[in-house]
């Protein structure tokens, strides 16, 4: 991840994929994903149609969704009518960080900006997933399948990224399958016409300007070739799906030939993905977390990621571990999560929760990691069912909840129709109080409820 703080990716089947993004209900300030934390799809570009649509790849020449003023129409055609000049402005900072004028000139001289990120960047998604939604896109039997075949081929690879880091292979090989599909899908847009794009039009700039600069000394020490250094809309490229910035700060030589090769060598790409989980404070030899049962009077406001507990303290409560297995330690620190509320399995999360958020700051996107690790380690299905007669809320609908919340006198902000923490927040409080089971989950009868209140 490096880089990633989320967002963006090169998705396109986008509004369904872009949806996933709501599930990014938490929102964590740095990252490999370093960008917008709260809104956005964090989705891989292993579920991006791949290049686009045909006929589709042009900007749409309308104002975003997103009513930032630099995403208005007008100002993303000013913006690119002066991106040859924005291009020389920017210059002296790379001048600053050890660009050379030639690098600069090679990457640079008679580009031209990708207008057609602005729709991406401001996609709207109308209809969003569930949980088990995501989970079932993806860890498929064939993400699985492959995954334990990767794992086989390339035993040495991990065993020594094993012994360097301490991170478990399965969490790595997940990470390389759910972002690029095992290096089948990678994107196929210039990293370094992307983020020059970005640093110059739209609404993040300065964010984006650190990316372009990266990517640029990552060609400049030979680290990647331009021709490697494609990815998605927003600049993240290789297996597993590196920012230029995550890049060129975590990435290893592993193999030894003296590059930094995250794209093509298995040898680096692993280890460098290993090392990012290691360098956030991957405890070695823990898991991510416990499938959990939880009873059906369970006071749900302790489910909440602030609320640390040791895992005897749950058992006190009457949590137990799913299947009828016993914890292996029982000193462990951990918070519940309820991602479908009262009606589906809980969870228990561990500190290596955490740091595969800092991949990417989405709870569905860990669970997915975690779960697919578990998978690839010989473990089976959840032991719990999901409440499958639920469907997710239309963004139309989540729109009106989090109106029904403002109006009620949580002070939500402008409804944007991403339920983060605040709006999660919001709804359990409201749920007490209407006495429904408070557990967070923005069901169709919680809506229904907020409509009749
Ligand atoms: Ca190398």
């Amino acid at each position: 991840m490096l880089h990633r703080r989320q967002s963006v990716s090169p998705m396109r089947a986008a509004a369904v994929l872009a949806a996933l993004s709501l599930l990014a209900a938490c929102t964590q300030p740095e990252g490999r994903y370093a960008y917008d934390a709260t809104a956005t799809q964090s989705i891989p570009p292993a579920f991006a149609a791949p290049g686009g649509i045909p006929g589709k790849n042009d900007w749409s020449g309308e104002s975003g969704a997103s009513g930032h003023p630099q995403m208005a129409a007008d100002a993303i055609r000013q913006a690119a009518a002066h991106f040859p000049q924005c291009l020389e402005r920017l210059w002296p900072e790379a001048a600053r960080r050890g660009i050379s004028r030639a690098t600069y000139d090679a990457h640079t001289r008679g580009l031209t900006p990708d207008l057609k990120i602005m729709d991406l960047m401001d996609a709207q998604p109308e209809f969003t997933k569930t949980f088990w939604e995501y989970l079932d896109l993806l860890v498929s039997e064939d993400r699985v399948q492959r995954g334990r075949e990767v794992l086989q081929e390339h035993r040495a690879a991990f065993d020594a990224m094993e012994r360097s880091y301490g991170v478990d292979r399965h969490v790595i090989a997940a990470i390389w399958g759910i972002e690029s599909k095992f290096s089948t899908r990678m994107g196929d847009r210039s990293v370094v016409r992307s983020t020059a794009t970005l640093a110059c039009v739209g609404r993040r700039q300065d964010y984006f300007r650190n990316e372009f600069f990266a990517v640029l000394d990552l060609l400049q020490r030979g680290d990647v070739t331009a021709e490697e250094a494609k990815g998605s809309w927003a600049g993240a490229f290789g297996p597993t799906q590196f920012m230029p910035t995550v890049y060129r700060t975590y990435a290893v030589d592993f193999d030894g030939d003296g590059r930094r090769d995250v794209v093509a060598s298995v040898r680096d790409l692993v280890a460098s993905t290993a090392n990012y989980f290691h360098r956030h404070g991957w405890q070695k030899g823990e898991t991510w977390g416990y499938e959990v049962e939880v009873p059906k009077d369970f006071n749900f406001l302790l489910a909440d990621r602030s609320r640390l507990m040791t895992i005897r303290e749950w058992e006190r409560l009457g949590i137990r571990r799913a299947g009828g297995k016993a914890f292996p330690r029982s000193h462990e620190r951990v918070w519940l999560m309820v991602p479908a509320g009262a009606q589906g399995p809980g969870f228990l999360m561990l500190n290596n929760f955490r740091v595969i958020m800092r991949y990417n700051p989405s709870e569905a996107y860990a669970l997915a990691i975690g779960h697919l690790a578990d998978r690839l380690r010989g473990g089976g299905a959840f032991v719990q069912a999901w409440p499958r007669h639920e469907r997710a809320l239309s963004r139309e609908e989540r729109l009106e909840m989090q109106q029904h919340l403002n109006r009620r006198g949580y002070a939500l902000g402008d409804p944007d129709g991403n339920f983060g923490p605040k709006t999660r927040a919001a709804i359990r409080d409201f749920q007490a109080a209407a006495g429904l089971v408070p557990d967070g989950f923005a069901s169709q009868a919680t809506l229904a409820r907020l409509r009749g209140s």
